[in-house]
């Protein structure tokens, strides 16, 4: 299988007619990039920056985030990435800055714990704006946003921050790059008010970990009710193709960089929905990569009209097990 699997590397990131699908990597690890790169990434679609911070005894300087961002943008130079402003709450802890709450995944988390520091989230925009500077752009995406007002917040703060780097820098002989600043769409409410949030933000990246997990009402860590959390629910099919149609009336560039992307099933839901970015773990590339090069666009839309007619989980995991084993996938 490995040796299967090194061979499809070399194989374009396209469906079997051609239609080119943008296969990105969620890391945060230096030791991914160059691998990355060997097996055909397009880029990075989502870098995690609370990882290097949970990584640390306290919070990273500006100049030390500055290193850490610049690693990143210098080994993938010329190709997108995707920097998620700092996405804390929830599963994902700091040691220095603990958060104690009884329903963390519905308490404080991403935006609105930097949206209530400005001092936190200041500082690493204008590391990221410095880190690129000289470099090339690069898309920032705001984790956790409900509300339009965090939105506007957000873009204030980013203005602030990147003004701030202007003038720090104005004598220094280096391009500095407005960032591209999109959404990551993973709270329901936003849903409802999409074709508001598209017309401010450049991009919409949705986030299927959380997504799924406020959709169906389960903890999306927790064994007990696992049954629940499937990216193969009819709810969920039907609510990510209302985004493609919705991102695509709005002609916004759409990604999906949740974990549903990197299963080889759900990518080809995904591309026949209209998503032709998927941002998914470096592990799963290979295997994803061959799944959609085996199979013409027009199929896989074909496929997406039949599951959005079934009415259980069941019976969309079954038929896509089926054409999966059909072509000996
Ligand atoms: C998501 O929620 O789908 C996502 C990509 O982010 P995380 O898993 O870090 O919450
Ligand atoms: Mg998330």
């Amino acid at each position: 299988l490995q040796s299967d699997l090194s061979h499809d590397h070399g194989l374009p990131n396209a469906t079997r007619d051609g239609q080119r699908v943008r296969l990105m990597v969620n890391s945060s690890q230096g030791a991914d990039f160059s691998q990355a790169k060997k097996f055909g990434a397009d880029g990075v679609g989502l870098y995690r920056t609370e990882i290097p911070f949970m990584q640390l005894e306290q919070f990273p300087s500006e100049k030390r985030q500055v290193a850490i961002y610049r690693e990143l943008l210098e080994s993938f130079k010329n190709k997108p990435v995707v920097i998620r402003t700092l996405d804390i709450g929830g599963d994902k802890q700091l040691s220095y800055f603990p958060i104690e709450e009884e329903n963390p995944f519905l308490g404080w988390r991403g935006v609105r714990v930097t949206l209530d520091h400005p001092e936190i989230f200041l500082v690493q925009l204008r590391a990221i704006f410095k880190a690129s500077a000289g470099l090339g752009e690069v898309k920032l995406a705001l984790p956790m946003v409900t509300t339009l007002e965090e939105l506007d917040e957000s873009f204030r703060l980013i203005n602030q921050a990147f003004a701030e780097v202007e003038e720090e820098l104005k004598d220094e002989d280096t391009k500095l790059y407005r960032p591209k600043v999109g959404l990551i769409l993973e709270v329901p409410a936003t849903l409802f008010q999409l074709s508001v949030f598209a017309q401010r933000v450049d991009f919409v990246s949705v986030g299927t970990n959380d997504l799924i997990q406020y959709m169906m009402a389960v903890d999306r860590n927790n064994m007990r009710v696992k049954n629940l959390y499937s990216h193969f629910q009819p709810a969920v099919l039907s609510v990510l193709k209302q985004i493609a149609s919705e991102c695509k009336r709005a002609n916004i560039p759409l990604q999906i960089c949740g974990e549903m992307a990197a299963d080889p099933l759900a990518a080809l839901i995904l591309v026949g929905m209209g998503y032709d970015e998927l941002s998914i773990n470096m592990s799963c590339l290979a295997r994803v990569k061959r799944a959609i090069s085996r199979f013409d666009l027009v199929e896989m839309q074909q496929i997406v009209d039949t599951l959005l007619t079934y009415e259980t989980e069941a019976k969309v995991k079954d038929h896509m097990l089926k054409i999966m084993e059909k072509r000996g996938l």
